[in-house]
């Protein structure tokens, strides 16, 4: 059994990207890259902290994920993105112990990642992302 690698990012849901990087940069992070993902019509900002990232989301448009989050239960914490060294076997591995899965195959994430969102029902509702980085 693989072991996860360590805590990729904090993903938090945010209204408006350049006022939360102001809050972050005043508590000394600084914001290391934006990209906006069109499939899932958000727009993000990676602030590195340690050896973690926190990764701001603001949605592109009110009908996505993270514009129905925001709607739903207002800005805050999102998900907890762990970083594995092998996606597709870390799915297999889950879904033979019942793991509910969002993603059943890896979706292309932040700088050509390989992403797959685990279904909150089988985390006590946290919402865990895993990642495995471009090597
Ligand atoms: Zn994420």
């Amino acid at each position: 059994m693989q072991q996860p690698l360590k805590l990729d990012h904090l993903g938090i849901a945010v209204a408006n990207l350049a006022e939360a990087i102001k809050v972050y940069e005043a508590l000394g992070l600084s914001c290391s890259h934006i990209e906006t993902v069109q499939e899932q019509k958000v727009k993000t900002a990676t602030l590195p902290l340690g050896e973690t990232n926190l990764e701001l989301l603001e949605p592109t448009e009110a009908n996505s994920p993270i514009g129905n989050f925001l709607a739903s239960k207002g800005a805050g914490l999102h998900h907890v993105a762990i970083q594995v060294d092998n996606i597709e076997e870390k799915i297999q591995e889950l879904k033979s112990s019942d793991f509910r899965l969002i993603d059943e195959t890896p979706r292309i994430g932040l700088g050509g990642s390989k992403v797959a969102f685990l279904h909150p029902k089988s985390t006590f509702s946290t919402l865990i992302e895993l990642v495995q980085r471009r090597s």
